[in-house]
Order: structure tokens, then sequence, then C-alpha cells
């Protein structure tokens, strides 16, 4: 029961909970790009510290941390696409420079190796293509490194310390990204995995559900039934049929009669427990599932009947209409769901020939 009212939440949920993510999504792609202008700036600002290393190995540098500001800027402009392709880009040549300078050794071939988990953050969902084109660059660009730039080709070789120490750097930064990347892919991949359970979900509402009334319609009936046969449970049904409701709508139009349909459903699903169900059955019936014997759920469909004969139904048009229903009852005898519908349906059938406005087992 209250259907439509969980159908609208998991909606909104869902929207909410896509909307954070991507939120969220954004500020990582952020964060990766702020990290890629924090790192070369660092090492521009070293390689100016120290006479021996060529100053245009310190612009190249500066220039990759500038050039990242700007993508920073264009992924805080919500071009998240073009930013995430850049910033796996960017560095390729910066890399390959500060390679042939130091040679391998230094290191920096790592900051390239970073981008093979590095694509599947920065590079949104459904850009599949634009990934592996990246993987394979970098993949390229780190194997140019590895093989091009031995120790004795290196045009700016640095002493043995400080080849170690740039290696370490390098190599540490590269560790900690890699632990940082995997742990946002998994917390990712977890958010993905609930989003799905949330759409799944949606589409059951969807699938059991009544869009005029927005109660269940007889999906959720038959699922019921057959548990309840299973179980041995006792379940009372009642089909419930809107007397003379072609005249209601042929007199005051399909949308008054559309009304009348949300105003009995609704008293219905207030006349049962929450755990009973009230379902569409199509047209103007619907099914009552009381689970109580037989003799406890007469009373209930009983007091249903009254309450929708008491209340008048408010149609767009502003009269007030007075329905009746015919409720026919039978029992979930022998185990049989489609059996215990036909008798419903048969006692519906004596409850109109008895002159309507009441309940017949
Ligand atoms: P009885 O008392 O014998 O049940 O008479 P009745 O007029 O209720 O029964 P009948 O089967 O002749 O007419 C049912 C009407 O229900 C006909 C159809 O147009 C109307 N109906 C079925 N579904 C809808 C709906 O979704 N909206 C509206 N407005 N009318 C509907
Ligand atoms: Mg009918
Ligand atoms: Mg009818």
């Amino acid at each position: 029961m209250g259907v439509d009212s969980e159908l609208d939440a998991a909606r909104l949920q869902l929207w909410e909970d896509r909307a954070k993510e991507s939120r969220r999504q954004h500020v990582v792609l952020l964060i990766y790009i702020g990290v890629s202008a924090v790192i070369p700036f660092v090492l521009g600002i070293y390689y100016v510290n120290h006479s021996n290393i060529p100053m245009s190995v310190a612009l190249v540098s500066l220039g990759l941390a500038l050039a990242e500001v700007v993508n920073f800027v264009l992924a805080v402009r919500g071009h998240r696409y073009l930013a995430g392709v850049l910033c796996q880009l960017l560095p390729i040549l910066p890399v390959l420079y500060a390679a042939s300078a130091f040679s391998a050794d230094a290191g920096f071939g790592s900051y390239l190796f970073i981008g093979a988990l590095g694509v599947m953050v920065t590079i949104p969902d459904g850009h599949n293509r634009a990934r592996y084109v990246c993987f394979a660059v970098l993949v390229a660009a780190v194997a140019t490194t590895q093989i091009a730039f031995p120790r004795s080709n290196a045009w700016a070789p640095l002493s043995y310390d400080q080849t170690t120490a740039l290696n370490t750097f390098n190599r540490t930064m590269m560790t900690i990204a890699l632990f940082a990347l995997a742990l946002e892919l998994t917390r990712s991949n977890r958010v993905g995995r609930k989003l799905v359970d949330q759409s799944l979900r949606i589409a059951e509402l969807v699938a059991t559900t009544d869009p005029l009334t927005g109660i269940a319609n007889r999906r959720p009936v038959w699922e019921r039934l057959e548990s309840a046969a299973l179980e041995g449970r006792e379940v009372s049904v009642g089909l419930a049929d809107m007397d003379h409701f072609k005249r209601l709508n042929d007199t005051y139009g399909h949308d008054c009669g559309d009304d009348a349909l949300r105003h009995v459903a609704a008293v219905l699903v207030e006349s049962l427990r929450a755990d009973d169900l009230v379902a569409r059955w199509g047209g103007e019936e619907f099914v009552l599932l009381v689970e109580l014997p037989l003799d406890q759920a007469v009373p209930i469909f009983e007091r249903a009947r009254r309450r929708v004969a008491e209340r008048t139904v408010p149609c767009s048009s502003g009269e007030p209409h007075h329905i009746t229903l015919s409720i026919g009852v039978s029992a979930l005898a022998n185990a049989d769901p489609a059996a215990a519908i036909s008798a419903a349906d048969a006692a519906l059938y004596r409850a109109k020939e008895a002159g309507r406005d009441r309940v017949v087992i």
C-alpha cells in the first residue's frame, strides 16, 4: 500500500544520489588536476634552486603547472570531459623532456603510470574510447621513457644523490596516487552498484503500480496469493466492482470517472490494514486481500463497502457524487489462487444480481 508515494520517494532518492555522485566525481577531478599542478610546480621550484639543472627543464615544469591551472579552470567551468582528457595528456611531453634530460632513472615515467588508473577516474563514464586511447598513449610514452632514455643518453645528467632524491620523490607520489585512485574506484563502484539497485527497485515499483490510482496492479495480487498458498496462510479475497460506473462516466465525463476511481482506491486503502493488499484489478474493479479467515474478513469488507457508500466522490468539476461497491468474497481454499479469484468473481456476479451495494460470499 502507498506504492505511489514509495515510488515518488524512490525516484527522488535516486535523483539525489545521482546528483551527489556526480558532484563527488567533479570534486575528485578537481583534486586530481590540482595535484597535477602542484607537483610540477614543486619540481620547477626545486630545479630553479639547483644550478646544475638547465633552466629549460624548470620552465617546462612550471609551464605544465600553469597549463594544469588553466585545465583546472576548464574543469570548474564544467568542461569535465575535455579537462579529464587533458589532465592525462598534458604531462606526457614534460615527462619525456625531463626523462631525456635526466634519464629514465629519475623515475618520471611514474607520472604516466598513474594514468593507468587515472583515466578511469578523470574521464567520465560513457567515454570509454577516450579512456582506451589515452591509456594507449600513456603506455607508449612510459615505454619510450624506459627505452629511449637510458642514463648514457641523458643530456643533463644529475649526481647520484639528486637522481635518487628525484626518483624517491616521483615514486612516492606515484604510490600515494595509485592507492588514492584505487580507493576512489572502489568507492565509485560501490555507489554505482547502489544506484543500479535503486533503479531496479523503481522498475519493480513501476511494474507493480497502477498509474491512475497509485495502488498495486494485478502482479502483486498473484504474488501475494501464490506465497500465501505456498506458506499455507489463510487469505480472504474480495473482488469489488463499482456500481453503475458507466453511468457516472457517461453523465459527468471520464475525468470525473478517474477522480472516482482514485477516491475509491484511497477509501479502500484506508479501510484495510497496512499488511493487507488493495489492488486495481482492471477497469473499475479492485481486489482486496485480507490476511484473515473468511468469518473475520467479511466485517472488514463490509466496513470498506460502507465507507465508500457513505462518502461523496469529489469530482474536479466540483459536484459531489455517490458511488457504491458490490463485493464478491472467497477464501484461498485448497491453496488455489485462480480458483479463489473465480469464486470471488462468481460471488460478485451474485451481488450485482441481488441489487448491488452489498458483500456476498
Ligand atoms: P455495474 O454496476 O454492472 O458494474 O455497471 P458498470 O457501469 O459499473 O459496469 P460496466 O462494465 O458497464 O462499465 C464499466 C465502465 O468503467 C466502462 C468503462 O468506460 C469504465 N472504465 C474502465 N476503466 C476506466 C478508467 O480508467 N477511467 C474511467 N473514467 N472509466 C473507466
Ligand atoms: Mg466491471
Ligand atoms: Mg461496475
